[in-house]
């Protein structure tokens, strides 16, 4: 059973108006331990996929079913703690809040989940020394560079343990040493942790490490390719 079955997922914006058809009966299956990049030209669909598969936008037509779970059927409220609980973002502008630390900015969500401070305290730091800031816990982000704060973002979506990674170009903002290194940690998370990640791209450097690749055209999966990769 994979851990993402879109099917048939349409999505029109301002269908009263100037209709736009950002996503064509799209069909997409992602398994666990998946390191997956979806690709194609700015306005073929990225952000409004995995927006979708998210629950940060809802289709307009067709199921997103997230580990048994259609969240298409959801209600807000269920739809707000079921992304809480199993789904870690990461977007291209960091989205970090400026006025907590790397730290309480990781501690932040497992808070939210009534979990004691001593247990949220130990992930948040185990999870920033994983992403190599285990001595830049308590800055803010306003004194990390992009990538370090980029990292910052891996480990708060990690932090509730949830069962997938969505990244919306996550290396949009990086230069390319900060994208190696975000892209070493997510390959090393991916690999010793089982950490699904679905990340959005249209960078060759990134799509190079990607393990599949699903290319979206015009709202269309026109290519999806599974390719064999040694470490
Ligand atoms: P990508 O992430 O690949 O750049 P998007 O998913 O952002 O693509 O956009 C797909 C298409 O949907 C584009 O034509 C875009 O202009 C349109 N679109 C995205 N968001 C909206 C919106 N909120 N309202 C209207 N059109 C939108
Ligand atoms: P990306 O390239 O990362 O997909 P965009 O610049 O296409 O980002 O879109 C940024 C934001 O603008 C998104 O929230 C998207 O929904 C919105 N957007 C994109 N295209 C349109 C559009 N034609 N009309 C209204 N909103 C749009």
């Amino acid at each position: 059973m994979s851990i993402i079955q879109l099917s048939n997922i349409s999505k029109i914006y301002n269908p009263d108006t100037v209709p736009v058809r950002a996503l064509n009966h799209v069909n997409l299956n992602i398994d666990k331990g998946e390191f997956t990049a979806i690709v194609g030209p700015s306005g073929c669909g990225k952000t409004t996929l995995l927006n979708t598969i998210g629950g940060l936008d809802h289709p307009t037509e067709g199921k997103v079913i997230i580990d048994h779970t259609d969240i298409t059927a959801l209600q807000s409220k269920a739809l707000i703690n079921f992304r809480l609980h199993n789904i870690g973002f990461v977007f291209q502008d960091y989205s970090l809040l400026p006025v907590l630390t790397a730290r309480e900015n990781t501690e932040f969500i497992m808070q939210l989940q009534n979990r004691s401070k001593k247990e949220y305290r130990q992930r948040a730091e185990e999870l920033l020394k994983e992403v190599g800031l285990g001595d830049k816990m308590d800055f803010f982000p306003s004194k990390l560079s992009g990538g370090q704060q980029q990292r910052v973002a891996v480990a708060r979506a990690l932090a509730p343990k949830p069962k997938f990674v969505l990244a919306d170009e996550p290396t949009a903002n990086l230069d390319s040493k900060s994208t190696n290194d975000l892209l070493d940690i997510m390959l090393k998370l991916n690999k010793e942790e089982h950490i699904t990640f679905l990340f959005s791209t249209h960078d060759q450097r990134v799509i190079d490490k990607a393990r599949r690749i699903v290319v979206l055209e015009d709202g269309n999966i026109v290519k999806d390719e599974v390719l064999t990769v040694s470490y």
